[in-house]
């Protein structure tokens, strides 16, 4: 679950105009590489066929996305010149400001739960609706984090695993170091922690034990939009198959994931992955750990 939505995207080096976006997207598009999914969300009349296309395209369940009258959520971002960190220009709920989701008996009976970038009463929303105690990864966002730092923080205290950005552990604890920031998420009740560094990798964080994972390096840059939720989605799709004994396997597989994303504008880098070659991306990983 999390927002889908019609992005703007400037980069220097180009940008992008409504094209379909939003957290539970990218995260859809990338774990469906991998297992079935089943998306959450709303859709305004004005979301493009070619949307509604896509995603049944790529196989994922749409029983519980909402279509009603008004306008689909829409984002827009702008780089810097480096692409390491971004404005945000506008942020439009549109519909997902109504949105009250039911979910059926099958999304119900879910054994993972994504919990994508949203606010965090929707993301409780979803938790009160699911029977059999899922496993709940979640996510967020600068916004949420100033606007709802309460409801988050319920989120975080039902979650077993919360993947979140340097920028926003730091923005979440009011900590000023990564280190004391991700000893601080722990305590709030996730039991595995992954700190996304941006090129410098990722941190997971279980207990007192930390690993660092570095990301793939040959991928051109181009747009980072939606990395995080397709690193969440390569992830998640390594839990769904293997289960979590080796999460520094699940990271490097959403490391990988992510890799496709950065290559393109928008969903056109991760449009072109495939399976094959994410588990190609995540042995080079691998073995540069080694
Ligand atoms: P990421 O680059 O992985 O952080 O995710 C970018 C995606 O998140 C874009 O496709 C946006 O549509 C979506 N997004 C941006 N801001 C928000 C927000 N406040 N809540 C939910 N989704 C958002």
């Amino acid at each position: 679950m999390g927002s889908i939505a019609l992005d703007t995207i400037e980069t220097p080096h180009g940008g992008r105009q409504e094209v379909l976006g939003g957290s539970a997207t990218f995260f859809g598009v990338a774990a469906a590489l991998f297992a079935p999914v089943r998306l959450v969300g709303v859709v305004g009349t004005d979301f493009p066929d070619s949307g509604w296309q896509l995603l049944e395209d790529r196989g994922i369940d749409v029983t519980d996305v909402q279509r009603v009258e008004g306008a689909t959520f829409r984002w827009g971002g702008r780089y810097s010149a480096d692409l390491d960190s971004r404005e945000t220009l506008f942020t439009e709920l549109g519909v997902f400001k109504n949105f009250r989701p039911s979910l059926t008996d099958a999304n119900r009976d879910c054994r993972i739960v994504y919990l994508g970038n949203i606010q965090p009463s929707l993301q409780l929303a979803i938790c009160a609706e699911m029977r059999n105690g899922p496993a709940i990864i979640s996510d967020t966002m600068n916004l949420w984090i100033d606007r709802n730092l309460d409801e988050l923080k319920q989120v975080l205290a039902l979650s077993h695993i919360l993947l979140i950005s340097d920028e926003e552990a730091l923005q979440l604890t009011g900590q000023s170091e990564v280190a004391q920031a991700t000893d601080r998420l722990l305590e709030l009740g996730p039991a595995t922690v992954v700190v996304k560094l941006g090129r410098a990798g990722a941190i997971l964080a279980t207990g007192s034990e930390r690993t660092l994972i570095p990301i793939y390096h040959p991928a051109p840059r181009v747009d980072p939009t939606g990395a995080g939720d397709s690193f969440a989605g390569g992830l998640i799709g390594h839990l769904a198959n293997h289960g979590g004994a080796d999460m520094v396997a699940a990271v490097i597989m959403g490391t990988a994931t992510a890799s496709y994303t950065i290559e393109g504008f928008g969903l056109e880098g991760l449009l072109k992955a495939t399976p094959e070659g994410i588990r190609a991306r995540a042995e080079a990983v691998r073995q540069a750990m080694d």
